[in-house]
């Protein structure tokens, strides 16, 4: 590809809104633009990316019996009430209304288009296994579209789904999955962790997601270096340290003005291990009191798991209304109220401060089971330092992009969807199905997220824009722009996808702009090339160089191309 005719705008200012670093060098790289919230145009450079994630998605999909077909994004809401999920699901799903006033929606996942399919087509165990997948739009109002391509509201998705007569065949296609995602990802060049996951909307039996570590992730797993336990922060359980235990009676104490934990402890001279906090949330049937330890914070989705149900925070307001005492002295303790109480379990043992549910007062030697009745569930979000639950070494915590996910989704959608075959005895069976998503564009910007430097982007070597970055630096010299044309003409006949800087532009500029696109390898003709006939070959990731005569160019690029791609 020629500079010269190319839209590839490069700039040399940060995007003013952009806070990750994928976003800033995507659009600075001149890869995508956003034309509204989370929506974005890939630019031909931006789509070359996307291109190779996907042809790397395709083929791993096809080594394990993947057949690609493709779903409408238009779908009418009958599919969706079948499933519940017409109700279930909030302002995420993208809702309108055809000529005729019916109901419709924007696809934001294809499950019950699939279980329709498999109603119809599907009829005996003959036809079974199934391997559909698809790479197409999905749409989702997003709540907080961030972060660029890593969490927009139109996006691209691989998304395929198995059919098997049973869990022990379900169990097979899962791993098959399994498998080529570490594949995928291991080909993009992206780091990743599998960890155990919350099924949550999709339902089902398991799930596993694909975690890449950066900064700019919004989820966390705990990772345990010493025997591979690895987990979502929503489902991993670290063993916390023992709570002291005092030897206190129960009695309540004056404790004005103190509100929070902190302000507790320094009346009282304890540390936030002795206390219980007690958080009030509003769930579908009321208010619910949750209680965790002082030291510890409360995990929402893990509420929500315990609940079966979402729930918020309850405002200062309500918590005075409803359990008759200000936010900062309720307790489990005579509480009313509350429809619920669910307390963490490390507050099975332990003797502690909580609020007395009365204004300026707290107790003192809170037995749980003995002061108090309540639900145990585990409500906690794991702490770096924690003891990791299968071998006791300290936990890591660290923050990840999520990358993909399998689900085992049982027969959640081909019951209500009546999608059923008929077993060796002529019996009549519910299919069983599992779900497995990838985004590539995420795909590309964790890799940008984990492969860059302070001049631009290192693009791992399968899913680079180009492989080459050609450059003659003064373009309007005609030894050079001949050489560097010629070179073109090789590298192009032996298979290099190549970007000829062909621009009237300073050799600053296309210096700094090639840093800035990361294609792996630069090639550089200039003067040395004039004065003695060397060709610079640079390597971006190490800034390693050599310098070769032009006929040396295509073998040692052959040499340099191979390490690039192995490394
Ligand atoms: P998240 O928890 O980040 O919202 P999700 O659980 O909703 O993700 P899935 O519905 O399972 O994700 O989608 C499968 C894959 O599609 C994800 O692993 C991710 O790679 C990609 N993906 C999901 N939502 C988005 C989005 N809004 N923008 C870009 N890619 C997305
Ligand atoms: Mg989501």
């Amino acid at each position: 590809m020629r500079w010269h005719r190319s839209l590839i705008p490069t700039l040399r200012e940060d995007p003013a809104e952009a806070e990750a670093i994928s976003h800033r060098l995507m659009v600075r790289a001149g890869l995508v633009r956003q034309l509204a919230a989370g929506i974005y145009v890939y630019l031909p450079a931006g789509l070359r990316v996307l291109d190779k994630v996907t042809a790397i998605i395709r083929q791993e999909m096809n080594a394990i019996g993947g057949q690609e077909l493709t779903m409408p994004v238009l779908q009418p809401a009958e599919i969706w009430q079948q499933s519940g999920r017409w109700e279930a699901i909030g302002g995420e799903m993208f809702r309108l209304k055809d000529r005729n006033q019916r109901d419709m929606c924007l696809g934001m996942t294809h499950e019950e288009v699939v279980a329709w399919l498999a109603a119809r087509e599907i009829r005996s165990y003959r036809d079974l296994p199934q391997v559909w997948y698809q790479i197409q739009t999905k749409e989702r109002d997003e709540a907080r579209p961030r972060s660029g391509v890593l969490r927009t509201r139109e996006f691209l998705m691989k998304d395929s789904y198995t059919l098997d007569p049973d869990q022990v065949a379900l169990d097979k296609s899962y791993n098959d999955h399994k498998g080529a995602y570490c594949r995928i990802f291991d080909r993009c060049g992206v780091r990743y962790v599998v960890v155990d996951s919350d099924p949550g909307m999709m339902g089902g039996s398991g799930s596993h997601e694909f975690m890449a570590p950066s900064a700019a992730g919004e989820d966390e797993v705990a990772l345990c270096d010493s025997c591979g336990y690895a987990a979502n922060v929503e489902l991993a359980r670290g063993v916390p340290a023992p709570a002291p235990a005092p030897a206190w009676t129960l009695r309540e104490v004056a404790t004005p003005e103190a509100r929070t934990i902190a302000e507790v402890c320094a009346l009282l001279g304890i540390e936030p291990a002795l206390t219980i906090k007690s958080l009030v949330f509003v769930g579908a049937e009321g208010p619910v009191l949750a209680l965790v330890r002082g030291d510890h914070a409360l995990h929402e989705r893990k509420l929500a798991r315990a609940l079966r149900g979402e729930a918020r925070p309850a405002h200062a307001g309500e918590v005075h209304e409803q359990l008759g005492a200000p936010a900062g002295f309720v307790g489990p303790v005579k509480v009313s109220g509350v429809t619920r109480i669910v307390a963490d379990e490390s507050l099975r043992q332990g003797s502690y401060v909580a609020g007395a549910n009365r204004e300026g007062y707290h107790l003192t030697g809170v037995v749980a089971g003995r002061d108090f009745q309540c639900e145990w569930a585990d409500l906690q979000a794991v702490l770096p330092g924690e003891a990791c639950p299968s071998c006791g070494a300290a936990l890591r915590v660290e923050r990840v992009i999520e990358v993909g996910n399998i689900f085992k989704l049982g027969t959640k959608y081909s019951v209500p969807l009546g999608a059923v075959y008929l077993d060796e005895h002529g019996r009549e069976r519910p299919i069983v199905m599992g779900s497995y998503g990838i985004g590539p564009a995420r795909i590309a910007a964790a890799a940008v997220e984990q492969r860059h430097d302070a001049d631009g982007i290192v693009w791992p070597w399968n899913i680079a824009p180009f492989q080459v970055h050609l450059i003659p630096v003064a373009s309007r010299e005609a030894v050079q722009a001949a050489a560097a044309e010629d070179i073109y003409r090789e590298l192009v006949a032996a298979g290099f996808e190549v970007l000829l800087d062909d621009r009237d532009e300073r050799a600053g500029v296309k210096f700094k702009d090639a840093d800035l696109l990361g294609v792996p390898i630069r090639v550089t003709v200039g003067q040395g090339f004039v004065r003695e006939g060397l060709v610079e070959i640079r390597e971006r990731a190490t800034r390693r160089e050599r310098k070769v005569p032009r006929a040396e160019v295509l073998a040692t690029l052959r040499t340099v191309a191979g390490e690039v791609a192995g490394g």
